[in-house]
């Protein structure tokens, strides 16, 4: 059977590779330089050979994208966060479209409670202030606890709900919004995100990226947390209104904040770099060797669900 054509839009995992390139022939679009790349698009026959694509949140599947692919069938996303992905336009054209929910949400939950912990133990300052020589000079400053300050978490989902079980077992009072009420859950239900941020001292972004939650962190939020809150975003970067943040923070009118994830990836807002009540990471919850892979392999096991015409594992569309 003559190998089935995959293109992937950008650098994601070496292992992915490796194992779509055991199975399909893969072309990769950022090898191509601008100007093959429009000979890749321009001959018909080309553009018809390629019936999947394989990406991730940094590159937008977009109308004009898909449009440019007429025979391709699924996309299969190596996230659970779809917000690059015209999903309403993908089931218009009957493409399917698969993420990677489930086999990262430990991984993202965990590094949820290590911002915590580093943002509000100041690991990463007390870590430097020992390198730098400065114990000798005298002891670090006191921090502020975690355990059994209360929590409020934005989008009580898969992500959410694991966050909350781990600081649960920091005796932290949880609570959180959503846009329903998860009968099935013991935690506070609070139907607006300012009252959740004024009821809680840490306030946990972990819904997916919408237009209804974009900047679903403003001004009102964050003066609702108010100055002893700290906020936390493993969601995505538009989540928060950035402006906003950085002169809440150097106003002193959040005490701090631990962010995986930004407006305008990998641009971080220079003005974070100097304020030691923020840690900033590049982007890593998902990021271990166990679950990047456990990631590959699910978005391998969609394609070749889809192609032997068996059901998709983890279908959206
Ligand atoms: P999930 O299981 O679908 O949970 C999403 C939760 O958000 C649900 O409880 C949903 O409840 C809530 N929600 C949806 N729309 C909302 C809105 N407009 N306002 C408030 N809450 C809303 O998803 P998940 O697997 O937990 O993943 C959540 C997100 O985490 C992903 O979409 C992705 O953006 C992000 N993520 C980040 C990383 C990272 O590396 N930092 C890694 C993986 C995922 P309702 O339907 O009741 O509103």
């Amino acid at each position: 059977m003559e190998a089935i054509t995959v293109l992937q839009t950008n650098p994601i995992n070496s292992y992915l590779e490796q194992e779509l390139d055991k199975r399909f022939n893969l072309i990769r679009l950022w090898n191509f330089p601008a100007d093959q790349k429009e000979d890749l698009f321009k001959e018909e026959e080309n553009k018809r050979d390629i019936r999947a694509v394989v990406t991730n949140p940094v590159v937008p599947t977009d109308r004009e994208f898909i449009d440019s692919l007429p025979g391709v069938e699924i996309v299969s996303s190596f996230s659970v966060g779809l917000d690059k992905i015209d999903l309403g336009y993908c089931k218009e054209k009957g493409i399917r479209v698969t993420n990677t929910p489930d086999v990262l949400t430990d991984d993202v939950a965990d590094i949820a409670i290590g911002l915590i912990l580093a943002t509000l133990r100041r690991i990463c300052e007390s870590d430097r202030y020992v390198k730098a020589g400065l114990w000798k000079k005298g002891d670090f400053k006191l921090t502020t606890k975690f355990s059994g300050k209360k929590v409020g978490i934005i989008g009580l989902g898969r992500i959410g709900t694991a966050i909350a079980k781990r600081a649960e077992a920091f005796n932290c009072p949880i609570s959180y919004y959503s846009r329903s009420q998860k009968p099935e859950s013991k935690y506070k239900y609070f139907p607006s995100v300012v009252e959740l941020a004024s009821d809680c001292q840490i306030l946990i972004v972990a819904c997916p990226l919408t237009e209804e939650t974009r900047h679903i962190i403003n001004r009102e939020v964050l003066d609702a947390l108010g100055p002893k809150g700290f906020l936390i975003n493993i969601g995505r970067g538009p989540h928060i209104d950035e402006p906003e943040l950085v002169s809440a923070l150097v106003e002193g009118r959040i005490a701090g904040a631990g962010l995986d994830v930004f407006e305008n990836e990998p641009h971080v807002p220079e003005e974070l770099f100097g304020l030691d009540n923020v840690v900033l990471l590049p982007h890593v919850g998902s990021g271990t060797v166990e679950t990047r892979n456990a990631m590959a392999d699910l978005v391998i096991g969609n394609l070749e669900a889809h192609f032997n015409k068996k059901p998709l594992l983890t279908p959206v569309v």
